[in-house]
């Protein structure tokens, strides 16, 4: 028997979630009120202290799929900025059946007198499915999806939502990112732009377009970045005023920031990139600034003790601040490397200027192209033998990697005889090699772009510089050789693919 909802303030999560279903039947045309909607979320999300209620998330997770469908279906179904205006002017009036205790009481989890709207819904489902997903994130992503729903089937158990990456976005991803970034201009927070982080590590690739292009959602979450530091300056000069952000809070809003920004450079390629930030440099820098140069200071006031009541898990907070730092010194450092700007350290951080220089300067490094190989070969869902053009997408699950090196996928046992002594690009002369550099260099089995320096330092330090040159070589000549399998289309696509790297300040393998 699956697990019920702990129940708070005497009511039963079940019928509330029952209720919130039938509620959003149609998502345009709610059948209850903002006030009955907003209570059922927070009837099983909060206890009365406002603390997230980890074990119902869980339960959510495990049970509720079609209440998170609907969650996720508000708040990506388009509407723009002129039909979400009119839903919150109209749709305010109560109509529903007080008479029903549990409808009744509902209605009373809202303290009177602040009457919620449209607005206040979606700030509600906005966190709830903000927190289902954070364990996912935490976990790996999409691999983890994909994989949950393997493991449960196997063990007869409920699949864990989202089931598959395409639950997170139900009209397309076109349809449903141009949706979000009309809630996010018309109530901008780092919620929301944390939430679009966690989807986008989720459906990876899939959101890219549809987000650089966005009108909102560029301007938006960079703005949004200085929005918990001014709200914790002003907080901290005057301290009688009353705020509900403490200090925890405003910094776990800035790390919900740094997260899709670290999504955002982890999936764009150079071009994507700066097009995202296209025509807002300067406020991009400016928001980076403010944010190196502040964000210790909010990290100082965070008392351990309210540190585990935001969900985004504020935990080891030296840990959070290297993180928040390291996202946005290497963010800022890309583009600024990128668009070639001056080395100016009155407008730009002294860390994101030697981060830049350091980039320059890798340019063309074997041990920057071995890093490239390396991150490409942990992404690029490929079979790696030359002359096979399976996928992940194609066959419909995750490739063994080579036993010997870990590093390299093949399809099946079949493919990787073949590429073992496969002329030219035998896998033999590289796979010890690789396993070696891997394990010298500590390199993560999914790199991020930030650890290329880290990487080629260690590189240096501990590789007789021929075998980085040789694997660097070597997976160059496989991608060429992988490519001509494919058709004319397919094979651009491709080599595509394979430089997409740029991101990390290298120019095209191919
Ligand atoms: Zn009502
Ligand atoms: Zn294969
Ligand atoms: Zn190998």
């Amino acid at each position: 028997m699956s697990p019920k909802l702990h129940p708070v303030r005497g009511i039963d999560g079940e019928a509330t979630i029952n209720l919130f279903v039938a509620s959003l039947e149609d998502i345009r045309n709610p059948k209850h009120c903002p006030a009955c909607l907003t209570g059922c979320l927070l009837a099983f999300f909060h206890n009365t202290n406002g603390a997230y209620l980890l074990d119902n998330i869980a339960i959510l997770r495990e049970n509720h799929h079609l209440f998170l469908d609907r969650c996720v279906a508000f708040l990506t179904l388009e509407r723009d900025l002129a039909e979400l205006d009119a839903a919150s002017e109209e749709w305010i009036g109560c109509e529903c059946d007080l008479n029903d205790a549990l409808i009744r009481k509902l209605h009373d989890i809202l303290p009177k007198g602040d009457e919620p709207d449209i607005n206040t819904v979606s700030r509600h489902v906005v966190s709830v499915v903000h927190a289902v997903l954070q364990p996912v994130r935490e976990k790996g992503g999409v691999h983890k999806v994909a994989h949950n729903a393997e493991k449960a089937a196997k063990q007869g158990k409920n699949v864990l939502w989202p089931t598959k990456p395409a639950d997170l976005l139900p009209y397309g991803p076109d349809s449903s990112v141009r949706a979000m970034g009309y809630w996010i201009e018309r109530a901008p927070s780092a919620l929301w732009i944390g939430l679009v982080g966690s989807m986008l590590e989720i459906c990876k690739r899939t959101m890219i377009p549809a987000l650089i292009t966005s009108p909102y959602i560029p301007e938006k979450s960079i703005g949004i970045v200085e929005v918990p530091i001014m709200v914790h300056m002003v907080r901290t000069a005057e301290p009688r005023r009353k705020s509900a952000a403490t200090p925890a809070a405003c910094l776990a809003d800035v790390k919900r920031c740094a997260v899709f920004f670290l999504q955002l450079q982890t999936f764009c390629d150079r071009h994507e990139l700066l097009k995202f930030f296209s025509g807002q440099e300067d406020f991009f820098f400016r928001a980076m600034k403010t944010a190196l140069d502040f964000v210790r200071d909010i990290a100082r006031d965070v008392k351990p003790s309210t540190a585990r009541l935001d969900v985004i898990g504020i935990g080891e907070t030296e840990q959070e601040v290297s993180y928040i730092e390291s996202v946005f010194v290497t963010l800022a450092a890309t583009v600024h490397c990128h668009l070639g700007l001056p080395f100016d350290s009155k407008k730009y951080t002294a860390l994101v200027l030697a981060h830049s220089l350091a980039v320059l300067k890798t340019d063309k490094d074997p041990a920057i192209i071995a890093f490239q190989a390396f991150y490409q070969l942990a992404f690029h869902e490929r079979c790696c033998s030359p002359g096979c053009t399976e996928t992940f997408a194609s066959l419909g699950r995750k490739f063994s990697l080579c036993s010997g090196c870990s590093r390299v996928p093949f399809c099946s046992k079949q493919c990787l005889t073949t590429a073992w002594k496969y002329p030219n690009v035998a896998h033999k002369d590289v796979c010890k090699k690789i396993k070696a550099v891997a394990l010298a260099t500590k390199l993560p089995s999914k790199p991020a772009p930030k650890d290329v320096l880290q990487f080629r330092d260690r590189c240096r330090a501990e590789i007789d510089e021929a075998d980085i040159a040789d694997i660097a070589m070597h997976v160059q000549r496989l991608f060429k050789e992988m490519s001509s399998a494919f058709d004319e289309e397919d094979k651009i696509q491709f080599l595509e693919n394979v430089s997409r790297c740029e991101t990390l300040g290298i120019e095209d393998v191919a």
